[in-house]
């Protein structure tokens, strides 16, 4: 069965019909995983999400796959260790996705742990995240520092270093993970909400679960229920009354986006601000995104915005940092603001809060998962699956976990080169249909190897404009293979332009509008009311709410 709305009614009536191993609530990073891995051992898996996948917190991130060098401030070894060495397998198994991405640090004269403790530092993390030889850290003096990035203050650099990260895109990586579950026979559905647990003796054996284009209701049963709901995890567990003991601490990070040509800083940077907080300015095709922020959180979690304070505060940090940038906030082309799900500490500010994951498990069998980062959702699956496997599948024969193995794209690319080469075959073709071979990497960024399924659609619509052929394609080929229910769907989650590329999404929204109402049967008052929900959204990417 393909991975598109197309087959919603047929993917309802089986999750209505059969009884299931595992049912995974929300389908952020965390569940995805757990769906994967659960599926590749045998297990019959379903999985819902309220919203559409990735929309919450699975968006909203740095897009950093990586060590976690703050970690290391905090002493967190065993964390450093984990996700370090995770960055290295995620990126074996999607080069296209998670790409390396030097990180320069720069050092101060007056602040900061001073050029010998970060040499030390970044030695300790480059062994703890098993560094590759020719990645390990590089020290810099002054005079290179300042080569490497003129825009700096020079007045107080003392040096700096450049590191290994790699960079992603959050909603691909986890939409990529769901299509790979569903393509081992996990029932995944979007647009679903879970409303109540069925119960059977004080036990959980199933949810009544809310489809919410329709609005009908339909009950999922299955043997063990996991709540991956990231901000929302409490929500469930106060519907289960097992919210008790620890519970979450959610604090909210945001991004700003600019132009290029308004911060064009020559690679990624990691610098400090005055406050001890740390701040990456990142550039990406045409824009750089600066962030983050961490400040406790006690509101909508359905509607998490940045203030203009968020901005002010990154627009400061920056200016003081790269002064001849004099940002202001009209410079802000887009922004997104997310929630970390932390677990609460007694006396802990926002930052000091770790980022480890947590299993709490309810005496009715609900497993709630919280806390924990992108980078490390292999890891967190495993235990999961580890845990769901031992307590109530003990007799039954299931492999171990093999996701470390398994590739999350139908990417025929295995390593870097073999991205850069196939970049290079699509930047041709491209050109060859007249259309600009600049936004080759951005595809291949983005669908991997299955960029020769959009060159078809490309083929197909080449009778229209070139840019309407290029977004037509790739409307087309989500709609047909990523389970694309709407038009945010498609401009935030699948190709990002609502924080990558808001031009090109300004320019195009009524043609793709027209054309997915279309595809998907809309009448005019559906289209009206999309185009309104994405007008919301811009707005609030643009501070104009
Ligand atoms: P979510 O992505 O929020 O997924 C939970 C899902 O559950 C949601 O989609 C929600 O709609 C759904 N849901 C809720 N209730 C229900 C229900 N009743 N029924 C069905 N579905 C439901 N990590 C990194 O590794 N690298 C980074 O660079 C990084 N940067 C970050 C920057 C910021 C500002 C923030 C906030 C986090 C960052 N993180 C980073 C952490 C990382 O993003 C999160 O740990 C991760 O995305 C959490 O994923 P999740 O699946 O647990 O939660």
């Amino acid at each position: 069965m393909q991975f598109s709305f197309r087959h919603r009614p047929q993917i309802i009536t089986e999750l209505a019909a059969g009884k299931f191993d595992l049912l995974v609530i929300g389908g952020g990073i965390t569940g995805a995983g757990i769906a994967l891995d659960a599926a590749a051992r045998g297990l019959r898996v379903a999985l819902i999400e309220k919203n559409d996948f990735a929309s919450g917190t699975s968006s909203r991130s740095t897009k950093l796959i990586h060590g976690g060098l703050r970690y290391l401030k905090q002493l967190e070894f065993g964390l450093v260790r984990e996700v370090g060495s995770e960055r290295a397998i995620v990126h074996k198994l999607a080069p296209h996705l998670v790409v390396p991405e030097k990180m320069l640090l720069p050092l101060h004269e007056k602040r900061g742990l001073g050029y010998w403790l970060t040499s030390i530092g970044l030695m300790v993390y480059d062994f703890l995240a098993g560094v590759r030889k020719e990645d390990q850290r590089r020290m810099l003096t002054r005079r290179q520092t300042l080569k490497a990035e003129p825009l700096l203050r020079d007045d107080d650099i003392k040096g700096g270093a450049i590191y290994a990260e790699y960079r992603t895109d959050d909603a691909r990586l986890t939409i990529e993970i769901c299509k790979t579950a569903a393509g081992l026979g996990a029932v995944l559905l979007n647009y679903a909400s879970a409303r109540k647990f069925v119960y059977d003796q004080e036990k959980i054996v199933g949810v009544e679960t809310e489809d919410e284009l329709s609005h009908a209701r339909f009950t999922i049963r299955a043997s063990v229920v996991v709540n991956a709901a990231g901000p929302w995890v409490d929500e469930l567990r106060e519907i289960d009354l097992s919210r008790t003991g620890k519970g979450l601490h959610l604090t909210k990070g945001v991004h700003i986006v600019v132009p290029k040509n308004k911060l064009p800083v020559k690679q990624a940077i990691y610098f400090d601000v005055e406050d001890g907080r740390m701040i990456f300015a990142i550039p990406r095709g045409k824009i750089t995104y600066i962030g983050t922020t961490d400040t406790d959180y006690t509101g909508d979690k359905n509607r998490v915005m940045i203030t203009a304070d968020d901005a002010s505060y990154l627009i400061a940090a920056v200016n003081k940092m790269f002064p001849s940038s004099k940002l202001v906030l009209e410079d802000i082309e887009s922004s997104w603001a997310g929630l970390r799900p932390l677990i609460f500490e007694e006396g802990k500010s926002a930052s000091e809060l770790s980022r480890k994951d947590e299993i709490f498990e309810s005496s009715s069998g609900l497993i709630s998962i919280a806390g924990g980062k992108l980078t490390g959702y292999r890891k967190m699956a495993e235990r999961v699956v580890n845990l769901v496997t031992k307590k109530h599948f003990g007799n039954k024969v299931l492999k171990p976990c093999t996701t470390q193995e398994i590739r999350i794209t139908r990417s025929g690319c295995k390593n870097v080169s073999e991205v850069r080469s196939y970049a290079a075959t699509v930047r041709k073709i491209l050109g060859d249909l007249n259309i600009d071979p600049g936004e080759a990497t951005t595809l291949v960024e983005l669908y991997g190897a299955e960029t020769d399924v959009i060159i078809e659609g490309i083929r197909r619509n080449i009778h229209r404009s070139p840019t309407e052929a290029l977004i037509i394609a790739q409307l087309e080929f989500t709609v047909q293979h990523e389970m694309v229910n709407t038009l945010s769907d498609f401009f935030v989650r699948r190709t990002g332009m609502l924080f990558f590329g808001m031009s090109g999404l300004q320019a195009t929204i009524n043609l793709v509008a027209t054309e997915m109402g279309r595809m998907m049967g809309w009448d005019s008052k559906r289209v009206a009311a999309e185009l309104t929900s994405l007008d919301a959204l811009v707005k609030d990417a643009t501070l104009r709410s």
